[in-house]
């Protein structure tokens, strides 16, 4: 039979921050809780050791709101999905996490899942982690040490790795808010909803005049050990103008790019194609033809 964890229910950031740097008698490292939603599936130990202390987050208002910034939408790492579903902010400078947050598990899930819970967990099948990469999200972290702020870019380390110290919290995501800045979602999995993900994309791009492409970000998960950024397809598209020639351009690039791998949710070959098939769209889309 598992054995249940000691709980540690911090609350403010100090005792959160202090449980989580407590050597407990070398029982392993403690693990934040949020909404549980994959952590609790970890408690069985069937995934690889179960974690041997935990600090449940989910009273620490500190990390809890989403605020409207001069320059930013800064959402808190406790934003469940309904949040984001719920926040007129979001709908209006972040549709395309709106939309990610939409597809998410079932509303159980979209009630207790966080923003933060998907970042620090760290799967390449995340399905908001994309639309943080090609926003240029960045992440504060926090430790008894003081707070520090990695870029989405940088987070990711490797396989289900992430920045984060044993001792740091995530705790908001800033993304920063330009003008003409657009940003697209999509996600394909087996079936429309509860579905791990065969292929996340998100593309962002600023609209210039005339309708040239600037700043482009093409973003991936689910296609390779973290979720990742296509650069050399995004220099394609990179002043360019969203054209029949551009789009098939830019979808050639990228199933090149792509290295996948075959796994129990998708071939290797299925998920280039897709993918390849998304972007042309999004550019088409975009491009009005
Ligand atoms: C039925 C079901 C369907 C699902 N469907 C989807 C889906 O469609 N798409 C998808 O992307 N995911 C899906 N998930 C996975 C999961 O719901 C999400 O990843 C969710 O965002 C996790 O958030 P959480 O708050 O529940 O994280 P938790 O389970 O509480 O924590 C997850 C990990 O993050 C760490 N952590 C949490 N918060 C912090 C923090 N603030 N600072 C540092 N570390 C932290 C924990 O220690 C743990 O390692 C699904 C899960 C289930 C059970």
């Amino acid at each position: 039979m598992p054995v249940e964890p000691p709980v540690v229910s911090p609350r403010d950031l100090a005792s959160a921050y202090a449980a989580l740097a407590a050597d407990d008698a070398g029982s392993g490292p403690a693990r934040p809780i949020a909404g549980g939603t994959d952590l609790m599936v970890a408690l069985t130990g069937e995934l690889g050791p179960p974690p041997a202390r935990i600090v449940d987050l989910w009273g620490l208002d500190a990390l809890r709101g989403i605020a409207l910034e001069a320059d930013a939408l800064v959402l808190g790492a406790l934003t469940t999905y309904t949040d984001i579903r719920r926040s007129a902010a979001c709908r209006e400078h972040l549709p395309a996490l709106v939309e990610a947050a939409a597809t998410i598990g079932a509303a159980q899930i979209q009630n207790r899942g966080t923003i933060g819970g998907n970042i620090a967990n760290a799967s390449p099948a995340g399905d908001t982690l994309p639309v943080m990469l090609a926003a240029d999200a960045v992440f504060v972290l926090g430790s008894a040490r003081g707070e520090r702020e990695v870029p989405a870019a940088e987070f990711w380390t490797g396989y289900r790795r992430t920045a984060l110290a044993a001792d740091e919290l995530l705790l908001r995501v800033r993304f920063p808010l330009r003008s003409r800045r657009e940003l697209r979602f999509r996600k394909v999995g087996t079936r429309r909803a509860q579905s791990i993900s065969k292929v996340v994309l998100a593309v962002a791009w600023r609209a210039g005049t005339p309708a040239v492409w600037r700043d482009v970000r093409i973003a991936l998960g689910s296609v390779a050990a973290t979720p990742i950024r296509a650069t050399r397809t995004e220099a394609v598209l990179e002043g360019m103008s969203p054209t029949p020639e551009q789009a098939d351009r830019a979808a050639d690039a990228l199933a090149l790019e792509l290295s996948p791998i075959d796994d129990v949710r998708s071939t290797a070959g299925y998920r280039r194609i897709v993918a390849a098939r998304l972007l042309h769209r999004i550019v088409r889309e975009a491009g009005g033809w």
